[in-house]
């Protein structure tokens, strides 16, 4: 079995003393953990600064986003080149704060999923239903075309290279949970999609849940069969509750 892996996701938040002050607290007790990857996506500003606090550690580090263009007249972006050149391992890939707030539309996504693989990244692709989408029994048919477009864009192999985040959006940064029976549902349904272009990428694939993971939740959602661990956001944010989401990954492995 792979490990599994919990990235935090600080979104925007963090000054360099917190953020040193929570790796202080977070770096001892990931060195005990050996089945769990864990990584963290700060803000592009601190990843310098994080960089150079995580060497020889089993910390690993990602962007929240990426410019789908390689360099050139894009203000304000980041490319993946740069993001690499950082030391960063993953990169978010259409979080539905970027697909609500920013428009990123799934085509967009695909795009990003393809240059972050072209720059050398692990791109974790968030797919999820809002809540009207989910009322109206749309939760499978949405997650379907997001996954589509990046099958469509960069073949089913080049899936398996990255990560997969069931995410829905009704859970996220809301303090409601999807049951993890709930969650299992949609985990399965992705992995028996992807089996449908490529049998050993749906099995190796790894799959996350993300929406208000927290300490005393994961491991009812981390030991289903189809998660593979979390994407964490505003608990990613507490060093405690950070290490605890991790434990449970940890204890989740078999
Ligand atoms: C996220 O931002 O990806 C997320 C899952 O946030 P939260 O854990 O706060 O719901």
């Amino acid at each position: 079995m792979t490990n599994m892996l919990v990235i935090g996701n600080w979104k925007m938040n963090g000054s360099r003393k917190s953020n040193a002050q929570w790796l202080s607290k977070v770096l001892a007790p990931l060195e005990r953990m050996d089945h769990v990857e864990v990584a963290v996506c700060p803000p592009f500003i601190y990843l310098e600064q994080l960089a150079n606090l995580v060497v020889n550690s089993h910390l690993l580090l990602g962007a929240q986003n990426l410019c789908q263009a390689e360099h050139g007249a894009f203000t304000g972006e980041i490319s993946g080149a740069m993001i690499r050149d950082f030391g960063c391992h993953f990169v978010l890939v259409g979080h539905s704060e970027r697909r609500s707030l920013y428009g990123e539309t799934n085509d967009l996504v695909a795009a990003k999923f393809h240059s972050a693989l072209r720059d050398g990244l692990v791109p974790v692709l968030c797919v999820g239903e809002t809540l009207a989408q989910r009322k109206s029994g749309e939760t499978l048919a949405v997650v379907n075309d997001q996954l589509r477009a990046v099958i469509d864009a960069v073949g089913i192999e080049q899936v398996g290279r990255g990560v997969i985040a069931y995410e829905p959006v009704w859970a996220i940064g809301t303090g409601e949970t999807a049951t993890p029976i709930q969650a299992q549902e949609v985990h399965q349904h992705i992995r028996e999609y992807l089996a449908q272009f490529d049998a050993e990428v749906a099995r190796t694939t790894r799959i996350l849940y993300g929406g208000s993971v927290k300490g005393d939740n994961a491991f009812d959602l981390f030991s289903q069969p189809d998660i593979d661990g979390g994407l964490v956001g505003g608990a990613s944010l507490d060093a405690s509750s950070f290490v605890a989401i991790c434990e449970a990954a940890q204890a989740c492995h078999n």
